[in-house]
């Protein structure tokens, strides 16, 4: 599937200097039966050079994204531009001013709608997805979607990037991963049927970097440092500014499917380790207590695999089939 878009974008991207305006998906409600969503887009266009894509507020409770792009936004200036900066600072605005991860308006995750389908006029995530896989991308050569682990994840701060030992753009985003510079760069195997940005970007041939900045449904100064500094060596190693900071030191790992370790119960979950820790095969993750039946023994879990603490769940109150950590293993790079 793919269609015609159902957004109409007024903001022009092809005209020199800096711009802001909003995009309008269509939503027909109660409360507007003509009514559209008016989400942010901003431009900065200098002199020739490579158009970047900028987006933040994918998911609603994911706040660097957001901040950062707002605060570049204001402080470029074309001048100091050598290409083309597309700023969606908060992509799925009804999320983020909801302060969730998923649409209140039609519960839809942004980031499982790339699906190449316009939607229907109550489907406006999955119109605001369509068209930033087929109006925005292929206008793009580069791309970065600023997330962090939200109110029920937190992350070391990392970058990411997808990719297999078949993809065409693996070095560029490994070279892209080590100028954004964060603490870690983990990659991620693409998948089939995958519908998230940076399988959009793949399928543009587009270079994207995704991040996991931080999360717990909050916002640190250390955490807004590491986006910003990785932002502008990002803009800096694609040409699009001058100088930029010099990249730090990055640890490159690779995230497999025995790294997650999900909760096979409801609980409380009672955690043994932190991000930023190493564990080994078997080392105890934390224990489950049962808050219903108190007299039964906490429950033990146990790393299925060794590595590096990634991810864990800030809130202790479990379900069955909630992640509660993922880690990360070594690669060379
Ligand atoms: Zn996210």
């Amino acid at each position: 599937m793919s269609g015609a878009t159902r957004v109409s974008c007024p903001v022009d991207l092809d005209a020199p200097g800096k711009r802001l305006g909003h995009l309008r998906v269509p939503f027909s409600s109660n409360r507007s039966a003509y009514g559209w969503i008016g989400v942010p887009i901003g431009v900065i266009r200098g002199g020739e050079g490579p158009t970047v894509y900028l987006g933040g507020g994918n998911h609603g409770d994911e706040y660097e994204g957001p901040i950062t792009l707002l605060r570049l936004f204001h402080e470029l200036e074309p001048d100091r531009v050598r290409g083309r900066l597309v700023f969606l600072p908060m992509t799925n605005l009804p999320a983020v001013l909801a302060g969730q991860r998923c649409s209140p308006i039609d519960g839809a995750n942004l980031n499982r709608m790339f699906v190449g389908d316009p939607g229907l006029d109550h489907e406006p995530t999955k119109a605001i997805a369509h068209f930033v896989e087929e109006f925005l991308l292929p206008r793009c050569d580069a791309a970065i979607d600023l997330h962090s682990g939200g109110r029920t994840l937190d992350y070391l701060p990392s970058a990411l990037a997808r990719t297999g030992p078949e993809d065409p753009l693996r070095a560029p985003k490994l070279a892209a991963l080590r100028a954004f510079g964060a603490p870690v760069s983990y990659l991620v195997p693409p998948i089939g049927n995958d519908t998230g940005f940076l399988a959009a970007a793949d399928r543009k041939g587009v270079l994207a970097l995704g991040t996991e900045l931080g999360g717990a449904g909050t916002v640190t100064p250390a955490t807004l440092a590491v986006a910003r500094r990785g932002v502008l060596g990002f803009l800096a190693h694609l040409g699009v500014l001058e100088g930029g900071p010099e990249p730090g030191p990055t640890r490159l790992v690779e995230v497999r499917a025995e790294h997650y370790l999900y909760a096979p119960r409801a609980g409380l979950f009672e955690p043994a380790v932190v991000q930023g820790e190493e564990v080994v095969a078997g080392q105890t993750a934390g224990w489950l207590h049962d808050p219903d039946e108190p007299e039964r023994a906490p429950l033990e879990l146990r790393f299925a695999a060794g590595g590096l603490v990634l991810c864990r769940r800030p809130i202790p109150l479990v379900e069955r089939g909630d992640c509660l950590f993922h880690l990360g293993a070594d690669v060379a790079g």
